[in-house]
């Protein structure tokens, strides 16, 4: 008996195939033919690892594949077809061409429901040079296992990070922990613009202490090659030898597909959806880094590209495809990394952000310690709390400390989803012992300190 339905999903990594999966879950193969194309080596990977097979630390690729086309295949009857790229989509005819890498033939296959999950794109700025070999943007695993090839194969000395980002930053410290050289460039006045300046400068300290060099405020005008290879990358200042180069610029919505198809794009460039991430054309949804999100806080429309959204997004749509009903909220931002010796994590608005959407605010930055201050191993960490003045409410919060910044964010991110003010933060039933925190928590020291700030102003 033929299949009544047919779900094509575009993407095979965590957007796509969580949405493969949910609805699976919901419809067997009788009722639902479920297939995936994916145009890389790779299904529902794990890019976020990409940075720690590069330095070593994880040693075998496969350990970051979640699955692979033969487990969906075998455990939950998904037909997930890699190194076949979607071309063109269809809607009047409810269809897509795919051409197929390896045989290089193309055809068209008809849906009943599609699932766009092309993921995000990394800037490439249009300069003299950018298409030399060995410039790499770095999104999917098979860009993760050419960096590592190309570094197992030959002894290169010198990288250039270009730009400030936590991809590009953590690309960075994984050629440090291969013996390389390392630079990275930004135009911004310190790194990780996703932070405030006064905090992303103590993300610049960390990379310093593991002496990677790093230009701020310097724009780069070019590349400089060699036989077709990148050799240089030239800023107004200087220019820096590199042997491999890393695009960090952050990455833009993949929607262009979509758009010319005809499928409603966003202000931000990606794919616009409503709350059950279904686009403006019938039968057609979207999910992960390709579709453009709602801010909870600023009430506005956002890109941000982090695996933690495109895994519920996808979850969301996998649910109303299989005929459930789900809904997406939309999200705060919150994220981690670990740069260097000091984990960075920051939830909601930053300063810039919240002014810019006309929120009156209030800052405060505490110095605290990881553990007790007697504790052995405590160390500093800052918080960052970013306030409305009049309500009270918690708007943003960054954290830089060498250990715990990543789950006191979440406390802050749990308090921002439930839109708590200051004053209700502070009697929060935190945890405590000296092996873990000093008895006012950095997060509640901070709420402390913001509740007196935000009196006083009010006086
Ligand atoms: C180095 C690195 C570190 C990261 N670390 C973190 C982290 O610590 N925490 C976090 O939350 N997020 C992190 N992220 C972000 C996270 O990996 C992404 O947000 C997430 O993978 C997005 O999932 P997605 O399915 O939307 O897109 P992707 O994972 O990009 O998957 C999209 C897939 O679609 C395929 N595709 C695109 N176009 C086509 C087409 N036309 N035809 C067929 N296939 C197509 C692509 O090959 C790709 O496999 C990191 C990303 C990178 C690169």
């Amino acid at each position: 008996m033929a299949p009544m339905e047919r779900l094509l999903v575009i993407g095979g990594d965590a957007a796509g195939m969580s949405a493969a999966s949910q609805a699976r879950r919901r419809r067997p193969p009788e009722e639902l033919e479920i297939v995936a194309f994916e145009r890389g080596n790779f299904t529902s990977f794990s890019a976020c690892g990409i940075p720690y097979y590069v330095s070593e630390i994880v040693e075998d690729l496969d350990e970051l594949v979640v699955r692979t086309p033969e487990e969906f295949k075998a455990k939950q009857s998904i037909d997930a077809r890699v190194r076949h790229e979607v071309t063109s989509i269809d809607t009047s005819k409810g269809a897509i061409e795919v051409l197929d890498e390896d045989g290089g033939s193309t055809s068209w296959e008809s849906y009943d429901q599609l699932l766009i999950g092309t993921g995000a794109t990394p800037i490439r700025p249009k300069l003299d040079g950018v298409d030399a070999e060995r410039i790499f943007g770095v999104q999917v695993l098979d860009d993760g296992a050419a960096i590592d090839a190309l570094l197992d194969s030959e002894k290169l000395e010198t990288a250039v990070v270009v730009g400030g980002g936590y991809i590009g930053l953590e690309m960075a410290e994984a050629f440090v922990r291969r013996g390389m050289k390392v630079a990275v460039v930004d135009q911004a006045p310190e790194p990780m613009t996703t932070l405030d300046p006064d905090m992303g400068a103590l993300v610049g300290e960390a990379m310093r202490a593991m002496d990677i060099e790093l230009y701020t405020g310097e724009a780069i005008s070019g590349f400089e090659t060699t036989d077709g290879k990148v050799s240089a990358v030239v800023t107004r200042e200087r220019s820096l030898p590199a042997q491999i180069v890393i695009l960090g610029l952050g990455a833009r919505p993949n929607s262009a597909l979509a758009e010319e198809a005809g499928i409603e794009i966003g202000p931000t460039g990606g794919i616009k959806v409503d709350r059950r991430m279904h686009t403006t054309t019938e039968g057609v949804w979207a999910a992960g880094d390709c579709a453009e999100k709602f801010h909870l806080v600023g009430r506005h429309p956002v890109a941000i590209a982090l695996g933690t959204h495109a895994n519920k997004e996808g979850r969301i749509a996998g649910i109303n495809i299989g005929g459930g009903y789900a809904t997406f909220p939309g999200v705060l931002g919150t994220a981690v990394s670990k740069i260097c010796d000091v984990e960075v994590a920051r939830t909601g608005l930053k300063t810039a952000e919240a002014e810019s959407l006309g929120f009156e605010i209030e800052s405060v930055v505490v110095d605290s310690t990881t553990r007790a201050g007697y504790f052995p191993h405590a160390a500093p960490i800052k918080t960052k709390l970013i306030v409305e003045r009049m309500s009270g409410r918690l708007l943003g919060a960054q954290i830089v400390g060498k250990a715990g910044a990543a789950k006191r964010i979440d406390t802050l991110a749990t308090a921002l989803w439930n839109e708590m003010t200051v004053e209700e933060m502070l009697n929060m039933d935190l945890s405590y012992a000296p092996p873990f925190s000093p008895v006012w928590d950095p997060v509640l020291a901070a709420a402390r300190a913001a509740v007196s700030k935000i009196e006083s102003s009010r006086r």
